[in-house]
């Protein structure tokens, strides 16, 4: 039987969107809210991502809460069970263990224009009444398994990075890996350490640079307990660092000339071998996918127990792996590295919004966003990292929490006026996405290569093309005149 929980608000998804929307509307005084998790526990892509060597690409002193410091971080880039530990910590220190509730994943969201809320179906039966609707469901959360001729008539183990089963020994077996990408260059080198063959099958090869992760020494995590400032303006160099190479990738693409000197090098200091150097160049610009950062891939690779395969992958046979040329490959058990559906950005959840509007339809032609964060006729409801919001240079957290501050304030505004809603005017989303037409050909995601940042029709619907700061800024006002508030005289 059904039943209807009456709430203000209801988050969607518990990673660091979910959770940091939490917090901010325990900050705003806030207290009648739900956040929907469909898994057992929080944590998002760091609670479903548990593959060996499975990290965080970016410094973690940029990748956490600005308000959730942590003297304690191990390593210049945190490991995955340290960023699950942090995001439980920052549900308990925070108070949002009370607010959870999982199990429920959410298979409808519909607009009833009758009382103005959301009506939020969890497929465990539930239906959450609420006026709010914040969706955290994350970009990275669905696994892509591409459809590989005969992959069903494969004899042993078949799994996703992004569900990796340590129920499969991988001792003295020979695995197959596909895909060669953010996620890959992780678990291959430890992979290779376990098992006995390694073949990873690459279809493009990536662009990488160093990573120089180092421990972070006693004395420092000592000097950041007792100076958090020293913490915060460490964080503050690392924004400004990141944010130097925005050029890079968005108005100035030839200065990746210059970094892609640095990823050659090495290339050529890590892979002696002229053949396999020569399989793991990349033939497209630098930056054009996501620039990959490791010291122990190509050293893993470049083991005799590792082979890196560049013909095309015809078909999966029982006992392996078929290339093009004909050539069966052995395989005990097969990894798939092959991403997440990024680009159908809420993916099996239906949103329905004013006069029956369902966002799928609206976004049939690629999905657009007001600053990510609102699409005009769904009143009330606020995407975290939708459309565009997306890096390929810096930290995500940094723009979720531009996203939250946005979200606090519209939701307080609504709240103090009497609104009966908001939502985005129509013609300031309209600009906004000719802003981002105008500024994206001109980018380096857009130089002719194939990339989990464009969708089918070649549109980039994932990545902020500018500086973080810009980002913020335009979310940091609510302009009356982007915004309509029903029921209020502008
Ligand atoms: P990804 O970057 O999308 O890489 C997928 C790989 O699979 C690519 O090498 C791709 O080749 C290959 N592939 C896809 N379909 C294939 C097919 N049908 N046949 C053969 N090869 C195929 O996925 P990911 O490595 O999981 O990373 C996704 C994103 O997650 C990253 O870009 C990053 O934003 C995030 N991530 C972050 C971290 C972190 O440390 N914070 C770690 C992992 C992932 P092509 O290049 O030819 O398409």
């Amino acid at each position: 039987m059904s039943t209807v929980v009456e709430v203000e608000s209801v988050i969607i998804g518990s990673g660091f969107a979910g959770l940091g929307a939490g917090v901010e509307l325990l900050r705003r005084g806030a207290r009648d809210f739900v956040i929907l998790e469909q898994a057992s526990r929080v944590g998002g892509v760091w609670r479903d991502n548990v593959y060996p060597g499975c990290a965080c690409d970016v410094r973690v002193h940029l990748y956490s809460f600005s308000f959730f410091p942590n003297p304690d971080w191990s390593h210049t880039y945190a490991r995955q069970d340290e960023l699950l530990a942090y995001l439980e910590r920052t549900a308990t220190t925070f108070g949002l263990t009370p607010h959870l509730r999982f199990g429920r994943k959410v298979v409808e969201a519909r607009w009833s224009e009758a009382d103005a809320k959301w009506l939020v179906r969890c497929d465990n039966g539930e239906t959450y009444r609420a006026r709010f609707l914040v969706a955290g469901l994350g970009g990275l959360s669905r696994p892509a398994l591409p459809d590989v001729p005969g992959l069903s008539s494969f004899a042993g183990p078949v799994f996703h990075s992004a569900r990796w089963d340590h129920a499969v020994p991988l001792a003295g077996k020979r695995v197959g890996v596909i895909g060669t990408g953010a996620s890959a260059i992780q678990f291959v080198p430890p992979l290779v350490e376990v098992a006995k063959q390694v073949l990873v099958f690459q279809r493009t090869p990536a662009w990488i640079i160093p990573r120089r992760d180092k421990p972070i020494a006693g004395w420092v995590r000592a000097l950041f307990r007792a100076a958090p400032f020293v913490q915060q303006a460490l964080r503050w160099l690392i924004y400004w660092l990141h944010e130097a190479r925005v050029p890079a990738f968005t108005t100035s693409t030839w200065l990746m000339g210059l970094a892609s000197r640095l990823a050659r090098k090495h290339l050529e200091r890590q892979v002696p071998d002229p053949t396999l150097r020569q399989k793991l160049a990349p033939a497209y610009a630098m930056g054009c996918k996501r620039v990959l950062i490791s010291d122990d891939f190509y050293p893993a690779v470049s083991k005799p127990s590792c082979e890196v395969i560049t013909t095309a992958i015809a078909r999966v046979v029982e006992g392996g792996v078929e290339t093009t040329d004909g050539v069966v490959h052995p395989c005990d058990v097969l990894v798939f590295g092959t991403g997440f559906q990024v680009t159908d950005v809420v993916g099996a959840l239906e949103i329905v919004g004013r006069g029956g509007r369902r966002l799928a339809e609206v976004w049939r032609d690629g999905a657009k966003a007001w600053f990510g964060t609102a699409v005009h006729g769904f009143p009330n409801l606020f995407l975290m990292t939708g459309p565009n919001t997306g890096l390929g240079h810096s930290s995500m957290v940094f723009m979720i929490e531009a996203q939250l501050a946005f979200v606090g304030k519209a939701i307080d505004i609504v709240t103090n006026t009497g609104a009966r809603w908001w939502e985005v005017r129509d013609d300031a989303e309209a600009r906004f996405n000719e802003h981002l037409a105008r500024k994206l050909p001109k980018t380096i995601w857009l130089s002719g290569c194939r990339s989990w940042y464009l969708d089918e029709r070649g549109q980039n619907v994932t990545l902020w093309p500018g500086f973080t700061f810009t980002f913020r800024a335009g979310l940091s006002r609510f302009d009356k005149r982007q915004h309509h508030l029903e029921g209020v005289s502008a």
